[in-house]
């Protein structure tokens, strides 16, 4: 199954991307993470998008459809992936659909008062990308991952400006997305709950398979 998350910064993507990968057994392609990654290592692609991260705008539409195509085309995704992150655009979108076409897109809806809020005190593992919240949600030892014992960082687009022109950016070209899958009938919306596992429940709902909170 090919399934995209979509929502805003913030929404819960990537936490919920984790809960469906062990559902469903298909690896997690996170285009911000592969694109971090780039830049870590400098490569020309991580130099090349280094302005656009940094200020919280998106990087070209053929640069990322042509990064997740080639990922897609790997053995480990013969039965499919979840996106997360991606597509961000119509154009995204309409491309990708053409090589490997979306089963089912879920939108996690939040409000943009919530994500300010949640990715201002937002803190993300360095190796397993789980995430946490400074106030709501903190790690047992302060700087280490509980889920792997890795050292966790914030992101420099946590930003309080940056998130929220992240925000306009997703309500102008992301928004847009939605429609496109509502149109083709692959549309589900999940409202994100205050509790990650409500969230994970009507997660597993959209996608039809069984909530046990193990
Ligand atoms: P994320 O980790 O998903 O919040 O992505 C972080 C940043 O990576 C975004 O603000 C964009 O600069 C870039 N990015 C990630 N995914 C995409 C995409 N599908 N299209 C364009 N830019 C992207």
């Amino acid at each position: 199954m090919l399934c995209t998350i979509l929502g805003a910064p913030g929404a819960g993507k990537g936490t919920q991307a984790l809960f469906l990968k062990d559902k469903l057994g298909v690896p997690i392609i996170a285009t911000g993470n592969l694109l971090r990654d780039a830049m870590k290592a400098e490569t020309e692609l991580g130099k090349s998008i280094k302005d656009a991260m940094n200020s919280g705008h998106l990087v070209p539409d053929d640069l990322i459809v042509d990064l997740v195509s080639k990922r897609l085309a790997e053995e480990d995704c013969k039965n499919g992936a979840i996106l997360d992150g991606f597509p961000r655009t119509l154009a995204q979108a309409e491309a990708i659909d053409k090589i490997f076409p979306v089963d089912i897109a879920i939108s996690i809806e939040v409000s943009d008062e919530e994500i300010i809020s949640r990715l201002t005190g937002r803190e993300i593992c360095t190796k397993c990308q789980a995430t946490y919240h400074v106030e709501y949600n903190p790690t047992s030892v302060p700087g280490i991952c509980d889920r792997c014992g890795a050292m966790i960082t914030r992101r420099n687009d946590d930003d309080r400006e940056i998130v929220k022109e992240r925000l306009v950016i997703y309500h102008s070209e992301t928004e847009p997305v939605k429609k496109h899958y509502e149109d083709l009938g692959k549309l589900k919306i999940v409202v994100g709950q205050k509790e990650v596992a409500d969230t994970q429940r009507l997660m597993a709902e959209a996608v039809g398979v069984k909530y046990d909170n193990n």
